[in-house]
């Protein structure tokens, strides 16, 4: 025992008041807190995976630029090879992108939106500046472009569709702050297979844009960790000059390039998820004295007449998990991922035991 070494005097003072992020392991509980796909994997995928891993070789280091996924990628995208990075979730891209470009400057972040932009930009010893959202959660456009203006900005964060309040940017809104930016503009289009317009067309005209993408929602991997981001090959560059050697592992590279080389049959599933949103959407509507926001991912942001603490709770007491949302802005206001057909049904019964 060394009594003098105390471990949390080594790390940065700036850091102070970061925690551990936070899951809460429920068993026996119908998930709907985390956005994923409520489906399991198409078996014959499934087993498309498995046959490919029987071929593979463990003990070889896997590809550092996970080149066959990558031509999978720009096969989907229409983005060529050399402007497309996948990275250990879209996380590990955040974190990425941030030491790459953010270390020193100033980071814009859009709020109520994705809580790792702000995290992983302390992190990376970046100073997040927050221009709120407007009423209804619309992007404060003319103020994120004097904050882009502001010479120590050095990244821009939009996440579009918006998690958690669901609604979309549109492009042209995304191309007027590139226009006005020198700094890295990052959309988020970690919903984009529910609604929403891409800007991956933008990629052609501005190199200042990034678009980051997940197989953690649609597609249905997040067990996997795997994330991929678009952007102009120069800034690619500058992004593997950062990033860990071997990021992706083999097994994620394998399975993420079976999803992509198999996609149509996820489309399947993503339109029921579609219909099963307007239904639930209409559903929570209907419901006295329950606001619910207009939405174009997999989820769904409502604010009750009740402390969202305490719906959250007895929601749980019933086995139904959603999100209790504890971000300024969004009093009283829970986020549900929308669940299979029956999953839906019984958390709305809850719910209206509850209200
Ligand atoms: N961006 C947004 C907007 C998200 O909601 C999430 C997941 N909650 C992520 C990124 C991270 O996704 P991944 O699983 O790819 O790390």
């Amino acid at each position: 025992m060394n009594a003098a070494f105390d471990p949390a005097a080594l790390v940065r003072p700036d850091l102070d008041g970061l925690v551990p992020y936070q899951v809460h392991i429920h068993h026996n509980v119908i998930k709907l807190d985390a956005n994923e796909n409520p489906y399991d994997f198409p078996p014959s995928i499934r087993e498309e995976i498995w046959r490919e891993l029987g071929n593979h070789t463990f003990t070889r280091y896997p590809d550092p630029v996970a080149g066959d996924l990558v031509d999978r990628l720009s096969d989907y995208t229409g983005v060529p090879a050399g402007g497309i990075l996948a990275g250990n979730g879209s996380d590990e891209l955040i974190l990425t992108l941030l030491l790459t470009f953010g270390t020193g400057g100033r980071v814009v972040i859009t709020p109520p939106t994705f809580s790792m932009y702000e995290v992983h930009a302390r992190i990376a010893g970046a100073r997040p500046v927050n221009v709120p959202r407007r009423q209804n959660f619309i992007l404060d456009t003319p103020g994120v472009i004097a904050a882009a203006r502001h010479p120590e900005t050095r990244v821009i964060f939009l996440c579009s569709p918006n998690n958690p309040t669901g609604n979309a940017t549109p492009p042209e809104e995304v191309a007027e702050i590139l226009k006005n930016s020198r700094a890295l503009v990052v959309v988020d289009e970690a919903y984009q297979e529910f609604g929403g317009e891409s800007c991956v067309p933008l990629l052609e005209e501005y190199s200042n844009l990034v678009v980051l993408r997940t197989f953690s929602k649609a597609f249905g991997l997040a067990g996997l960790r795997v994330g991929y981001l678009l952007a102009d090959p120069a800034v690619v560059q500058q992004l593997l000059r950062i990033k860990q050697p071997f990021n992706l592992n083999a097994f994620s590279q394998l399975a993420a390039r079976t999803v992509m080389a198999r996609r149509e049959e996820f489309g399947q599933l993503i339109n029921q998820i579609l219909q099963d949103r307007e239904e639930l959407y209409r559903e929570l509507a209907a419901l006295p004295g329950v606001e619910v926001f207009p939405t174009v991912a997999n989820f769904i942001l409502f604010r009750t007449p009740l402390p969202a603490e305490q719906v959250y709770r007895e929601l749980l007491a019933n086995g139904i998990l959603i999100r209790n949302m504890h971000s300024p802005g969004l009093e009283q206001c829970l986020r549900v991922t929308v669940g299979k057909k029956d999953e839906n049904r019984l958390f709305l019964e809850k719910l209206k035991m509850i209200l």
